[in-house]
């Protein structure tokens, strides 16, 4: 697979390969792109919908010495075993061989399931391993699958290309072995290379993972390496939409977003891709295009450098449920410089993530949001790095509210748009929404705000009522 050959790299998502009707599908879809093409393309594959969370609960059961996790890996197995049953009813070779291969990585499975039981520990590391059982599974089916329809497809394991940092639970990828990697391994296939993602290894040969959702960042990395034409995420929606449409089911398709706009909401949690992706594709200036594999003849939304509808002023709404705010008040931070970075670097230190950041203008207080699972050990961290400040009351106690979420209202046509501060606060004003703490990105692409838990449902549905029905 030369760089000299422009290749597509087409992701497919759980829901893409859930069962052997949506597995079929998805290699037909394939099978199209290949169609033609001197090279490739490259699949990348998530593991089968619901088989991460499985795989996940497995280990925690087996941590807590349940046999429950044993009930848990038969499932599993009983899912694997179906689909290759559908896919490939005839007795051959080729099944054996992959029934062979499946029931070697079940029988690993529960032997660390079958280890962390015992020992009634299971490490973030042992996790990952774990939970790479999924894609690795699925790629072995699907590639087989896929020769028995006569494609030419061979299984390439991400471990060997992604090399990552020796975190787990969402290592960090180093860019350059990686792509060194990718291009020298991806040299060597000659027909459809089948990729897992979300996963990676360390130079120890350490299994990693690249955080929930990762496939799509596993996609983009390979895309990069190999200066792809295109970067295909398949799914179950038609591209990026105007808000999550479980939440607001008038949302609108948007057929081209801007690679930091597309970064935006996915931060802000549109699930449709993982906020990481952007940034291989959009360093090697590779466009992204979001497609679902229910509706394949529909273009989709081409993620690239140019924004979304200028008539339009915002793009898109977000939400993330499930956070907290904590609230750091007091005189004694007053024009002393370096204050806020010391909170950021405590926080830092303990892995905790600044979803938001406010600071008024007086210097009195700093406000910040986080997830909140993460207030107890964020207090902690902060209460061991300003202990002088809270002994000598320069800082008060820290205020936490919890409770929470935050919306965001994302677009690049906002920039130097006025008025639209002003729009959005009086449509929350009158649905009646107290609004916590607000947040403007100093590129005027986002404003997002906290709110309690249980309002974003109105919250968004106003919105998106006001700046996409009705124009302006
Ligand atoms: P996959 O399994 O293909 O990776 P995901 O479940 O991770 O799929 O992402 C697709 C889902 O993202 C959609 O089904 C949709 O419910 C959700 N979603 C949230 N926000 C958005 C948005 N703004 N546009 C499109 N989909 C969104
Ligand atoms: N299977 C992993 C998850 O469910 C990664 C992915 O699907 O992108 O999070
Ligand atoms: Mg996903």
């Amino acid at each position: 697979m030369s760089k000299s050959h422009k290749i597509i790299v087409s992701k497919f998502g759980g829901s893409s390969v859930q069962d052997s009707q949506t597995i079929q599908n998805t290699v037909r879809i394939v099978a199209g792109r290949a169609e033609g093409s001197s090279r490739g393309p490259v699949v990348v594959l998530s593991a089968m919908r619901g088989i991460t969370d499985l795989l996940l609960q497995a280990a925690t059961t087996a941590e807590q010495g349940n046999n429950e996790a044993e009930k848990l890996l038969v499932d599993i197995q009983n899912r694997h075993q179906a689909t290759v049953a559908e896919l490939m009813p005839q007795a051959s070779p080729e099944r054996d061989e992959l029934q062979r291969e499946m029931e070697e990585l079940f029988f690993q499975l529960k032997e660390i399931l079958h280890g962390v039981s015992l020992l009634h520990e299971c490490t973030k590391r042992t996790r990952d391993y774990i939970v790479s059982f999924g894609e690795r599974l699925n790629c072995l089916q699907v590639s087989a699958y896929m020769r028995s329809q006569g494609l030419a497809a061979e299984m390439v394991d991400a471990r060997e290309m992604i090399r990552t940092s020796e975190e787990h639970d969402g290592a960090t990828v180093l860019f350059q072995e990686t792509y060194a990697r990718i291009t020298k391994r991806l040299q060597e296939i000659d027909g459809i290379a089948v990729v897992p993602g979300f996963i990676g290894s360390t130079a120890d040969g350490v299994t990693t993972t690249l955080g929930r959702n990762g496939s799509d960042y596993t996609a983009s990395l390979l895309g990069a390496a190999l200066e792809a034409e295109a970067i295909e995420i398949w799914t179950d929606v038609d591209g990026v939409l105007s808000a999550d449409p479980r939440v607001v089911d008038h949302a609108t398709l948007l057929p081209q977003v801007s690679f930091r706009e597309a970064m935006e909401l996915s931060y802000f949690g549109a699930d449709v891709i993982h906020p990481y992706t952007m940034i291989p594709a959009m360093e090697a200036g590779i466009p992204i295009w979001i497609k679902n594999t229910r509706n394949p003849d529909n273009a989709g939304t081409k993620i690239s450098d140019v924004p979304s509808d200028a008539s339009q002023v915002i793009t898109g709404l977000a939400s993330i449920g499930g956070v907290a705010l904590i609230n750091i008040e007091g005189g004694g931070m007053v024009g002393i410089p370096g204050f806020a970075g010391r909170v950021f670097k405590a926080l830092a230190e303990h892995n905790i993530n600044i979803i938001m950041i406010t600071q008024a203008s007086s210097e009195h207080s700093i406000c910040i949001v986080i997830r909140e699972d993460q207030v107890a050990t964020a207090l902690s961290a902060l209460n061991k790095e300003l202990a002088r400040e809270l002994a000598t009351h320069q800082i008060q106690d820290f205020d936490v509210i919890d409770d929470l979420e935050i919306v965001a209202v994302i677009g690049e046509n906002m920039r130097g748009t006025p008025g639209i501060s002003g729009q959005l606060f009086s449509t929350l004003g009158d649905k009646g929404i107290n609004v916590l703490a607000i947040a403007q990105g100093s590129s005027e692409m986002n404003v997002s705000f906290v709110i309690h838990r249980g309002e974003r449902e109105v919250v968004l549905r106003s919105l998106h009522d006001r700046f996409f029905l009705k124009k302006d």
